[in-house]
């Protein structure tokens, strides 16, 4: 076991991982977990967020085991972190045009950064952790040698980002999205424009240094932080509107499983079970960094084991017809892609497949079906049900 990843991509790892954190989830998870002991000591935390964001390791999975070995009371802390995870998709889901919104945002801060070399001198020593806060300057290292940052850290590099520095949020969500090996779309942006103040309406979160000393066991004293926030300027979001309709599967028709990083573990859906697989893919287009290359390579094998069908890598999705009609299918099925940039690129994609007389298929986990609903507004709205939705979630009640 001393050998498991620090961060698996995995399933075999995730789940070692998982046993190992098991013990630690419940009220030791609620008492530490805000604590950032620095690298190679995060132990009070999971380090599941690299495998639950490609769903290697499902939330079903996952609050299932610390539920089963704490009662959902005494692992209430743990479950609802990772129901946020949930919120930020589904709140996300249901306004797209806040990462489009995000998109621009980020394309017009580079083109800033083009006109305007102070701003150019100060972004660039930021990234490379060389502004003379020392916390921050820690932290940024830490992402660029481990693509992890603690939770904790995350939000006073963010917070230190907008109101210390100056710059402009977009292109620090870019950078962590860019550097994180969890990089996701939703909880990244979100997570970006809570801290900004954009999320919650005027509540910005403000780091301070005294606390960062304490929270880090004194291993910073961070100087000149800001003192107040000045949120920036940004519309009010849209109302929330139901998300995309994906097009259904048939379940008795046979298919070839398309796996994408949004959804490496689909072989593990009881829904999926009875789909007759006659072929599983997955395209090198989408292994571009090396936790994806190896979350996708898992899954590929883990799949052809399930369904008993041969898997492969295909270059990307214009091969995704090919592949389909090689394996004798005109259905081709993979995860519900949410959104971000796989959901940009899949109008193009779907309307190639349909071009050649083949359906496209996205299957939405129970999960996520059963909880979106609820992330329409705040997150304490979604808290407030967390005990009435487990009964549901848990494959096992507790
Ligand atoms: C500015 C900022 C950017 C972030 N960007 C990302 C991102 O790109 N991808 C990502 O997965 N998380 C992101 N987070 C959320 C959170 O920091 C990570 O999920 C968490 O630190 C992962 O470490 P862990 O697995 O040890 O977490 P644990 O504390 O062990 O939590 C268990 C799981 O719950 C989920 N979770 C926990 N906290 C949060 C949270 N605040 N929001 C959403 N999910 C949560 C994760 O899936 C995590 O693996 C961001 C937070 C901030 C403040």
């Amino acid at each position: 076991m001393a050998d498991t990843p620090i961060f698996p991509v995995t399933r075999a790892a995730a789940l070692e991982r998982l046993a190992q954190f098991v013990p630690h989830a419940g009220v030791d998870y609620a008492r530490r977990r805000n604590f950032d002991q620095g690298p190679g000591h995060h132990d009070a935390v999971s380090r599941l967020s690299a495998a639950l964001r490609r769903r290697v390791l499902s939330e079903a999975d996952v609050v299932d085991a610390v539920a089963a070995a704490h009662g959902p009371d005494a692992a209430a802390s743990f479950i609802s972190e990772v129901f946020w995870r949930t919120y930020w998709k589904g709140w996300l889901e249901q306004r797209p045009a806040i990462w489009t919104r995000y998109l621009a945002g980020r394309d017009a801060a580079r083109q800033m950064l083009r006109r305007d070399p102070d701003l150019a001198e100060r972004h660039g020593d930021a990234v490379a952790g060389h502004t003379g806060i020392d916390a921050f300057d820690h932290w940024m290292g830490e992402l660029a040698q481990t693509g992890y940052l603690h939770n904790w850290a995350r939000m006073q590099v963010a917070s230190i980002w907008i109101f210390t520095l100056g710059l402009p949020w977009e292109l620090g969500a870019a950078h962590f999205l860019d550097q994180l090996r969890d990089g996701d779309p939703a909880s990244n942006t979100l997570s970006w424009r809570w801290v900004a103040g954009l999320h919650t309406a005027g509540k910005a979160y403000l780091a301070d240094a005294d606390r960062i000393t304490a929270m880090t066991g004194g291993r910073f004293a961070p100087k000149g932080l800001a003192g107040a926030t000045t949120i920036p300027a940004d519309a009010p979001p849209p109302a929330a509107a139901p998300w995309r309709t994906p097009q259904t599967l048939d379940i008795g028709a046979p298919a070839l499983v398309w796996i994408t990083p949004e959804d490496a573990g689909l072989e593990q859906d009881p829904a999926l079970s009875r789909l007759p697989v006659r072929g599983v893919v997955a395209c090198r287009s989408h292994a571009g960094c090396a936790a994806d290359a190896t979350a996708l390579d898992d899954a590929l094998e883990r799949a052809a084991a399930q369904w008993q069908a041969p898997a492969q890598w295909i270059e990307s999705p214009a091969d995704l017809a090919d592949a389909a009609r090689a394996a004798g299918t005109s259905q081709i099925v993979t995860g519900f892609v949410p959104v971000g940039p796989l959901a940009d690129a899949l109008p193009a994609i779907r309307a190639l497949v349909e071009s050649e007389g083949l359906a496209l298929a996205e299957h939405l986990r129970a999960w996520d079906n059963t909880v979106w609903p609820h992330c329409r507004r705040g997150f304490f709205a979604l808290k407030q049900e967390i005990p009435a939705l487990l009964p549901l979630l848990l494959k096992e009640p507790a």
